[in-house]
């Protein structure tokens, strides 16, 4: 694999950066692979690459109908944590949490994880409970997560208001330490390159528009817009646009897409050391290396395909962020934009095999994929490799919707960001 050097570094920091060559190849497309992968978002690209890396199948091209990273990659607050109620949940997003921690070293590219902190505040008795069920379920598992007063929690990040005459008083609040942040587009741009490096095809501008069967019902291929391309096993990845693909292949997967919005502020000075989460009102915060507020909103309530979302949803959040931050009130907002979440009724994911042989499916991460990344992608190629789950992703397939066994992360948390 190519490598960065300190000496490259060097040398382009003094020629203006002019010097550095595309980090990923951008082939015509090949007329069949071994896998085709839909949607080169985080998961996918990284289905890609641990494909080639750990299950030796190079022949595969991830089919982006934009451009990567452009979808709920690139789009979301970048909230990493670990900290679920239910054994499978934490499974998996512990997995992929340690992934994050050699995650710039695996890629040799820089995707600036910083396990900051995530601070989730409780605002009532129901919120207390909650979280103080989470701290223990999570330390019985050695998942780091612990309980803090107000005052403690006023310690760890010193703009909360927590007076008890607010709008939303805070009555304690739990914290990962190692929970974080992430740079969303260093995450595609890394596997991208490093997926490219293994020989994997990345094709952007290519939608897939139909799936193709065999007589005996497994799959072919898939039609694009740069026409048909055969594949002996398909992986869907594509978060609120799964339900359409799989339609293709007349598979009906029990997902709702509706928009989750986002906004950032003005850069300002460094003032929120960590990640502060408040699910009660549907607001959350970080501040980037660059200085701005990012802060996210709860979904719109409404199924759509829009990158776009309600204005009452956004106002709503910075009345609570303001209420939560007295001082912010004067900080002008800069930015709004939508994606589309794919969402299952237990906000649980599924990783599954299809009714359709060849056909898999990795989707319904919802509002809180992003810290699921590597892990997911790790897990998903594993089930595509091999035709069966992973251990840790068993309890994701679509037989939990059947069996009734959901993981009702839903009711745990109300929120999955
Ligand atoms: C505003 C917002 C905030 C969020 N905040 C957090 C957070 O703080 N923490 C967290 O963990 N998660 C968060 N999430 C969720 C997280 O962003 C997603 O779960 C995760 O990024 C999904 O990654 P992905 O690779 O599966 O999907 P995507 O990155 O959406 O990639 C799927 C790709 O499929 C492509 N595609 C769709 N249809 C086709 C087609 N027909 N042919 C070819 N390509 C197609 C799309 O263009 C897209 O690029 C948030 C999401 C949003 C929208």
């Amino acid at each position: 694999m190519r490598k960065f050097s300190v000496f490259a570094v060097a040398r382009e920091a003094l020629r203006g950066n002019k010097g550095w060559e595309p980090q990923w190849a951008s082939p015509e497309p090949r007329a069949s692979y071994d896998v085709i992968i839909v949607g080169g978002g985080g998961h996918g690209l990284g289905a890609a690459y641990y494909l080639a890396k750990e299950h030796g199948i190079t022949n595969i091209a991830v089919l982006e109908k934009g451009w990567i990273g452009g979808g709920n990659t690139g789009r979301n607050t970048t909230i990493i944590r670990s900290n679920y109620l239910y054994e499978e949940s934490m499974n998996i997003y512990e997995h992929s949490l340690k992934m994050w921690e050699n995650l710039s070293q695996d890629l040799n590219y820089n995707v600036m994880f910083s396990p900051r902190g995530v601070l989730m505040l409780s605002h009532n008795i129901h919120d207390k409970q909650s979280f103080q069920r989470h701290v223990n379920a999570n330390r019985l598992y050695g998942i780091d997560n612990e309980w803090l007063t107000p005052e403690q929690a006023k310690a760890y990040c010193p703009p909360l208001n927590i007076s008890q005459n607010s709008r939303y008083p805070i009555n304690g609040a739990a914290l990962q330490r190692r929970g974080g942040v992430a740079r969303h587009d260093a995450v595609a741009w890394g596997y991208a390159r490093a997926a490219s490096d293994r020989g994997v095809h990345i094709i952007q501008n290519c939608e897939v528009l139909g799936i193709r069967r065999n007589t005996d019902g497994s799959v072919s291929g898939v039609e694009t817009n740069r026409g048909f391309i055969g594949a002996k096993k398909i992986g869907v990845s594509a978060s609120g646009h799964s339900s359409v693909i799989m339609n293709m292949a007349d598979v009906r997967v029990p997902l709702q897409s509706s928009p989750l919005q986002a906004l950032v502020s003005e850069p300002m000075k460094p003032i929120v050391p960590c990640v502060v989460m408040s699910n009660a009102v549907h607001a959350y915060i970080s501040q980037s290396d660059k200085g701005e507020f990012v802060i996210g909103a709860g979904t719109d309530q409404y199924n759509s395909y829009s990158q776009t979302g309600g204005l009452q949803i956004i106002t709503h959040t910075l009345d609570a962020i303001c209420e939560l931050f007295p001082m912010f009130r004067r900080v002008k907002m800069m930015r709004q934009w939508g994606g589309v979440t794919d969402n299952t009724i237990d906000r649980a994911p599924i990783q599954s095999k299809t009714p359709v042989q060849n056909l898999f499916i990795n989707a319904g991460w919802g509002t809180g994929g992003f810290k699921a990344t590597p892990g997911s992608a790790h897990l998903f190629a594993h089930l595509i490799a091999r035709g069966e789950p992973h251990a840790l992703a068993a309890g994701f397939t679509l037989d939990r919707f059947r069996t009734g066994r959901l993981i009702d992360e839903a009711a745990a948390a109300a929120v999955a960001h």
